[in-house]
């Protein structure tokens, strides 16, 4: 059966049309959709008959809270999402000055290995489903009341190895008859799979493009980094500078701070010189340790050293605020307790 919240209203109207009924009708339930309804009964303008046929014929997932941690010095909400099949995923809902901002998951773990992560320390599990994406947005709007005005894709998984899904996620959370959240509010967040990332320039979207390069030299980057065995710095690179010629969007580079590891002066130089004549903007991210990783988070005063010395060559640079200090921040943490929970309750 089709999740029908992986459909477009184009695709939804094709479906209709198979079931005999008006095209219109899709506006009507793409809006009852993306509301976020929990049934089919709830589509009180549709015919009984035609909510009935409507069940039999698709999945509607509605994700279940599984937890849910607030902050208690910044309202930032974490949630851990229960998925048809039991599978988890976090999302984090935070507050900005202009609006509210939320972090969304892509898969179910990672494959993708990066040392310092807590996502990928269990390998894959599945992609999720573009509806199944959507749904962490349109459930937190649900559980909090608030109008979602950004998005971020930066929860668990690689966004561009679930390539497709998450296209159609981009195009279903941008559609003006659903939640309409244009394009230039959202960003995405990739490790760095070159080939993707120019395949990705071709759809022309609006969207912003984070890259996590998190070191400028391969032999580091390698170090903590698998995917960079398959696209060292320069051709990632390369990309990106398509990527800018294609689409006329400037880059956001992610760089995570540990300490005597990417955090050395050298290194700063290195990264500037890496950008030198690229519109780009560096977010200097301190490391959220994870136990599993002998990293550390540089010293602050380190952190301050290494900005000043991007600035001083021309590139701009800003050190993330961490949101939610009180609450598991990082990527994947709170998932991977559950998990651990469940191995230890023999749930698994
Ligand atoms: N897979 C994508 C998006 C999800 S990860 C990517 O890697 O870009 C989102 C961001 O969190 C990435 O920049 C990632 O490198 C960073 N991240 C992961 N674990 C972290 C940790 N322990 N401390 C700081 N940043 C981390
Ligand atoms: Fe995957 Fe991103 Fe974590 Fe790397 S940092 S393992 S790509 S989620």
């Amino acid at each position: 059966m089709t999740e029908i919240k992986s459909l477009t209203i184009q695709e939804l109207k094709e479906e209709l049309a198979a079931m005999g009924e008006k095209p219109f009708r899709a506006g009507q339930i793409f809006k009852w959709l993306h509301g976020g309804v929990e049934s089919f009964e709830e589509m009180s303008n549709l015919s009984k008959d035609l909510r009935a046929r409507l069940a039999e014929r698709f999945i509607l997932t509605v994700p279940q809270v599984a937890r849910k941690q607030v902050s208690q010095v910044d309202g930032t909400v974490k949630y851990l999402w229960r998925l048809r099949d039991g599978d988890c995923v976090e999302s984090v809902l935070m507050h900005y000055e202009h609006g509210v901002s939320v972090c969304v998951s892509t898969q179910v773990g990672c494959r993708m290995g990066c040392k310092f992560c807590a996502s990928g320390l269990n390998g894959l599990k599945r992609h999720l489903s573009a509806g199944e994406i959507l749904d962490e947005v349109l459930f937190m709007q649900k559980d909090s009341g608030e109008t979602v005005s950004n998005i971020v894709l930066m929860g668990t998984g690689e966004p561009l190895d679930n390539y497709d899904n998450v296209l159609k996620f981009l195009h279903l959370v941008s559609c003006p008859e659903g939640v309409n959240i244009g394009q230039r509010h959202i960003s995405l967040s990739t490790s760095g799979i070159a080939d993707k990332i120019e395949k990705l320039a071709g759809e022309k979207l609006q969207i912003t493009l984070s890259v996590s390069l998190h070191a400028p030299d391969d032999e580091t980057r390698s170090s903590i980094m698998p995917v960079n065995d398959a696209y060292p710095v320069e051709r990632l690179m390369r990309a990106c500078r398509y990527y800018f010629d294609t689409t006329g969007r400037r880059i956001s580079y992610e760089y995570m701070m540990a300490r005597d590891k990417t955090d050395r002066p050298w290194q700063a130089e290195k990264l500037a010189s890496l950008l030198r004549g690229r519109p780009a903007h560096v977010n200097l991210i301190p490391l959220n340790e994870v136990a599993e990783s002998p990293l550390r988070p540089s010293r602050p005063e380190t952190v301050r050293r290494f900005q000043q010395a991007l600035e001083k060559r021309g590139v701009t640079a800003t050190v993330r605020r961490k949101l939610g200090p009180d609450i598991d921040a990082a990527c994947g943490q709170l998932r991977r307790r559950e998990l651990q929970k469940q191995q230890d309750t023999g749930r698994f």
